[in-house]
Formats: C-alpha cells, structure tokens, sequence
C-alpha cells in the first residue's frame, strides 16, 4: 500500500494537539509536583510528542531517548519488539516517564515496562502515549496518559511514518 501526501486526511489538527498536549503536561505537573522526571523518549516515533510535551513540563526534567522498532517498512506491526537501542543511565530511585507515540498491540509498551522494572528499582513509572488504539491490544496494558483514542487505522504525520516518510507533518494524518 502506497500512501501519497495529497491523500491524507487530517485526524488531529495542530491545534488539537497542541491543546491536548498541553492537558497531558498539566496532568503530569499535577501528578509529579515539582520532583524530577526522567523522561525517556522512543525513538523515532515519539521524538514530536516528547520535544512539544517536555517544553510545557515544570519540574527539573532529564531526557533519555531510546530506539526500539516492531513495525518494519509496513503498515502492520512484525509481531516482535526489537530493541535497536536501550543505552539508559541508572534510573533507581528516579520518576520515570516513558513518552510513546502510539500504542497498537500493546507489546512494545509492555516490553518497556518489563525491561525497566527488571533493570531498575524506580521511584515511580508512568507510560504516556499520544495515541492509543485500543482495538488492536494484544496484551493486557493501557497507558497511564494518553492524547486521543485512534480506531484501527493506519496514521502517519506528528512523528509517525510511513517507510519513514510523513513524521515531519505537524498534523496526525489517514489514507483516505
Ligand atoms: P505496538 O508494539 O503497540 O504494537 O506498536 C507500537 C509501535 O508500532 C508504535 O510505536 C509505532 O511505531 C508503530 N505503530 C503502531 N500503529 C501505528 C500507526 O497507525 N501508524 C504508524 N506510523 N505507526 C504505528
């Protein structure tokens, strides 16, 4: 399936995620209360979500990134978590926020938050995502925080690709 920019369909607006986006940061400045965060963005996907949600954050923040991939060159997850790159400093004790941009099957987040709660004693973990499909779950996890509600379609734009194309749009966008 080939996707064309003139295609697209606009989801969410700019607007919309800029309003939303902020909600989220005041949820998180409500739960946090001025402590630190260790905020570990997931690369490439969340890189929009993470930069726009950490500008409107008001307690000290650290940023981590990390590279995972499930979905290859597609449009359909492969099934299988890959981590292409976990390197994270030491997190015990620490506010961790994982910043996602989309939870589909669910396994990507579930992997996450295996793989830190086996490596790390942490203050406290939450799991943010700007979308969520709900449809799709394969496994029994939801995220603590999450921006809009997506039904099962394939979106791209706001960090999101397709063959890696379309993450430079600053809306979340549908092949029509
Ligand atoms: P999960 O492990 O929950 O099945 O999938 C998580 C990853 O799959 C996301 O981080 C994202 O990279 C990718 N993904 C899932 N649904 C979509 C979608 O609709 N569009 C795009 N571009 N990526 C998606």
């Amino acid at each position: 399936m080939e996707i064309k920019l003139e295609d697209l369909k606009v989801l969410y607006s700019e607007e919309q995620l800029n309003t939303r986006i902020k909600e989220i940061a005041q949820e998180l400045d409500n739960f946090y209360k001025g402590e630190e965060v260790t905020a570990i963005c997931v690369l490439k996907g969340a890189v929009m979500f993470a930069t726009e949600l950490v500008k409107d954050l008001n307690m000290p923040v650290k940023m981590e990134f990390i590279r995972l991939s499930s979905y290859g060159s597609g449009t359909s997850t492969s099934g299988k978590v890959n981590a292409v790159d976990i390197k994270l400093p030491d997190l015990n004790g620490k506010n961790v926020l994982i910043i996602e941009d989309i939870v589909d099957t669910g396994l990507t987040a579930k992997f996450l938050t295996d793989f830190i709660h086996m490596n790390f004693n942490v203050k406290s973990f939450k799991f943010c995502s700007l979308l969520d499909k709900k449809i799709t779950r394969k496994v029994d996890i939801e995220p603590d925080y999450y921006g809009f509600e997506v039904d099962n379609r394939f979106v791209v734009g706001f960090g999101l690709d397709y063959d890696g194309y379309y993450r430079n749009l600053r809306y979340i966008g549908y092949k029509s």
